[in-house]
């Protein structure tokens, strides 16, 4: 994963003064700040690494570091560095670093939740949360694309638990509590001789939470994996990167949560007689010269079955005919695209020799009589 600047992180110049550095952090770790964006991961992703960005650029030696190797500078061995998992990447845990900011003391967390208006946290573990979106991606074939069709898809998903109804408690009694050892945070202080770092709370996993008397089919989560089938209808017209959304087909949510959605993005592949560029399809054919000369029509295969392609006497080698309303339709509305056909001329390999009589007479009648004699090599004429 490419990590982002620091300094962009912020949203500062890298001139910036440790009290413009400050300003920013306070700004963003305020707006990103778990409590106020309860269950939402990608803000939870950059509160981590705003207070990551604070850490090193409010601290003169580490930003010195930065501005000469960037990452490097803070990448462990084996652990590959990174935002994952505050613990192991050598850098403090970030609630830490916004009790220090703003003013917690050493006092644990009750400033912190003060700071939130008191309590924010316990309702906040037990508010509903709706689920995720799951995210397929679902290829198909250009002549699927062409006609429309439906795919019927297998994936796992979390569901509700059927046992405790998603309470995540045996008896059905009380829901989550905050977790007496980290505090909620999800993070413990670990002291191993002079080196201090934070790692998941063994209590609570990880979660900030626990549930007393957990439901044993869930292990307290209140969910459970399921394989689900759904059945999804792709339009006549589709193109690769497009997004079909199945309402409530995604994750469970929590605490009576909504379910979250599952998108199928669209690929459609290549195929190796047509090219698409939007509705339009592109397609090379081949024409005797004979018919390319005198005109006439030949079938040939479109994405859909066949179709006539007629042919005006005089075709030039290369030239494109165009098939209206024989490309692809618009997945909004009834409009069509086209199918442009390129016309390669063929000129036979072997003549018999009535073709090559006659052929030698249409040469004759073109005024063009010294190709009489093709027969011999064309040097020939030179010794
Ligand atoms: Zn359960
Ligand atoms: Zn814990």
């Amino acid at each position: 994963m490419a990590q982002e600047d620091y300094y962009k992180i912020l949203g500062v110049e890298k001139n910036a003064t440790a009290q413009e550095i400050k300003k920013a952090y306070r700004k963003l770790a305020l707006k990103y700040h778990p409590d106020h964006n309860p269950g939402d991961k990608s803000a939870e992703e950059k509160f981590k690494q705003v207070s990551e960005a604070y850490e090193v650029l409010s601290n003169d030696e580490k930003r010195a570091k930065y501005d000469q190797f960037g990452h490097a500078a803070f990448q462990q061995g084996g652990m590959g560095g990174g935002f994952q998992g505050y613990g192991g990447g050598g850098f403090q845990d970030p609630f830490d670093i916004f009790r220090e900011v703003f003013g917690g003391g050493g006092g644990g967390g009750a400033a912190f939740y003060d700071f939130f208006g008191g309590g924010a946290r316990e309702q906040d573990i037990n508010a509903p949360e709706r689920g995720s979106d799951i995210r397929i991606e679902l290829e198909i074939s250009l002549e699927e694309a062409a006609k429309g069709c439906s795919k019927t898809i297998r994936y796992n998903r979390m569901v509700e638990c059927p046992d405790c109804k998603g309470s995540g408690s045996k008896d059905g009694s009380a829901g989550r509590k905050i977790c007496s050892k980290c505090k909620g945070t999800g993070t413990v202080r670990m002291a191993q001789g002079p080196i201090r770092f934070t790692q998941p709370c063994p209590k609570c996993g990880g979660s900030g939470y626990v549930v007393e008397n957990p439901c044993p089919k869930c292990s307290g989560t209140g969910r459970v994996k399921e394989r689900n089938e759904v059945k999804i209808d792709i339009p006549a017209g589709v193109y690769t990167g497009a997004r079909l959304r199945k309402v409530g087909a995604g994750n469970a949510g929590v605490n009576g949560g909504s379910y979250g959605d599952l998108y199928a993005v669209i690929f459609v592949e290549q195929n190796p007689d047509f090219e698409r560029d939007g509705n339009d399809l592109y397609k090379a054919v081949k024409v005797k010269f004979t018919l390319a000369a005198l005109g006439g029509q030949i079938e040939i295969d479109t994405l859909t079955g066949k179709a006539v392609l007629k042919v005006p006497a005089g075709t030039q080698p290369g030239s494109t005919l165009r098939m209206r309303g024989l490309g692809m339709p618009s997945i909004r509305g009834s409009e069509k695209g086209d199918l442009y056909v390129r016309v390669d001329v063929e000129v036979p390999k072997k003549l018999s020799e009535e073709q090559r009589k006659k052929l030698e007479e249409f040469a004759i009648l073109c005024g063009d009589d010294n190709n009489k004699g093709t027969s011999e090599p064309f040097y020939k004429k030179f010794f």
